[in-house]
């Protein structure tokens, strides 16, 4: 039987991917975006695809559709996204996990939710276990996404108690590659462009908080497992790399890696940008069955080829 999929915010960045690995393993998609931070170009090249429909819709209304399984990754991810229009980002994590749970319930279907290690917010508990409630502030510039994203936990959690419905929960960590939007501020593309077009390189504080990255493939991967998983398991689990990096040893790599000539400068840290973040993944270790494989450089050759490609020959793609 083939499996019928709605992946919302399948336009994205690690929608479209997601899409890619589901449609190769035979599943049939419904992807639903409202083209905000995603673009048809991520999924131009499946359509056509028999078993690929590409739908416009903003998950804040009511959808009225039939499929098996959901993957609710509508939400814009980088800061600079999330802060343009924060109610808009409330709105798209809140409404729109209410509207895809219902569709959920009346579904009987299972649903995965793409949380995130935002959920943790600045935390003092180091590498997060999911059991850690975190350190968030509700009423800063990073709350539309971080607070949205724990209330739609809420909902998911309650929907499974109140209706039993079949969720799983992933919180994902700061994951990178090909695709990313060259203009959304976060900092692997950021530092990629600026040293390829010989920029200067932006540090923001002292460049000595960390972060630890994960190649977009091992993501999607976990969060497939993740999706197969028995119907016991619901999560909470993080998924990520652990390999922990400051944000100057970062641009130094990727200086390094593109033999750049850019010089690095120092901007002031945004307000609550948090010091440290990495996960503890021994849950997903357990349960999942796995852990990255890609390493920062080897990720970091294919996602500078992505582009270094791009802003050779897609300028419009930039603008
Ligand atoms: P992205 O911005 O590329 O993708 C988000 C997609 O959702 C876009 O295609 C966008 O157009 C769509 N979207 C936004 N609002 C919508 C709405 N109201 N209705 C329908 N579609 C809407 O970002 P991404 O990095 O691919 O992130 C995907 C998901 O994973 C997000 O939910 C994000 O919060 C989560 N996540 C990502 C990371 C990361 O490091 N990439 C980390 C933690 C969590
Ligand atoms: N919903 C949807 N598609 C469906 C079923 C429900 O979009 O196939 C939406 C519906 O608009 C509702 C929300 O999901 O507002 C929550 O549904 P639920 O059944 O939990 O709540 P109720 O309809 O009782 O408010
Ligand atoms: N950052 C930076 N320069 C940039 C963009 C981001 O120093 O040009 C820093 C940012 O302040 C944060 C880290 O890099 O400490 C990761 O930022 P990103 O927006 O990629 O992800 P998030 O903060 O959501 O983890």
């Amino acid at each position: 039987m083939v499996r019928r999929i709605l992946v919302t915010g399948g336009a994205g960045f690690l929608g479209s991917h997601l899409v890619e690995r589901l449609l190769e393993r035979g599943d049939e998609i419904l992807c639903v975006d409202n083209f905000f931070t995603g673009t048809r170009r991520n999924v131009e090249h499946l359509i056509g695809h028999p078993r690929f429909e590409l739908m416009r819709h903003d998950v804040c209304f009511p959808l009225y559709v039939e499929v098996d399984e959901i993957y609710n990754l509508a939400c814009p991810a980088s800061p600079i996204h999330y802060q343009h229009d924060p109610v808009q980002t409330t709105k798209t994590s809140v409404h729109g996990a209410i509207n895809m749970l219902g569709l959920a319930k009346r579904l009987r279907a299972k649903i995965l939710q793409a949380s995130t290690s935002e959920v943790y917010g600045d935390p003092v508990v180091h590498p997060q276990v999911e059991d850690y409630w975190g350190n968030v502030n509700p009423i800063g510039i990073r709350s539309c996404y971080d607070e949205g994203k724990r209330c739609a936990e809420t909902l998911f959690f309650d929907y499974h108690r109140q209706h039993r419905l079949r969720i799983k929960v992933v919180r994902i960590f700061n994951t990178y590659g090909p695709r990313m939007h060259p203009n959304d501020g976060r900092v692997v593309s950021n530092f990629i462009v600026q040293a390829l077009r010989g920029e200067d390189i932006t540090i923001f504080g002292e460049g000595l908080q960390t972060r630890s990255f994960c190649y977009r493939d091992d993501l999607i991967e976990a969060m497939i497992r993740m999706m197969d998983t028995p119907d016991d398991v619901t999560g909470p689990i993080n998924v990520g790399n652990p390999n922990e990096f400051t944000i100057r040893a970062l641009a130094e790599l990727v200086i390094e890696m593109t033999g750049s000539r850019s010089r690095l400068i120092f901007k002031p840290l945004p307000q609550d940008d948090p010091m440290q973040r990495q996960p503890d993944i021994a849950r997903a270790r357990e349960i999942l069955r796995w852990e990255p494989a890609i390493p920062l450089r080897e990720g970091l050759e294919k996602t500078i080829a992505y582009f270094d490609e791009l802003l050779k020959h897609d300028a419009a793609a930039l603008a």
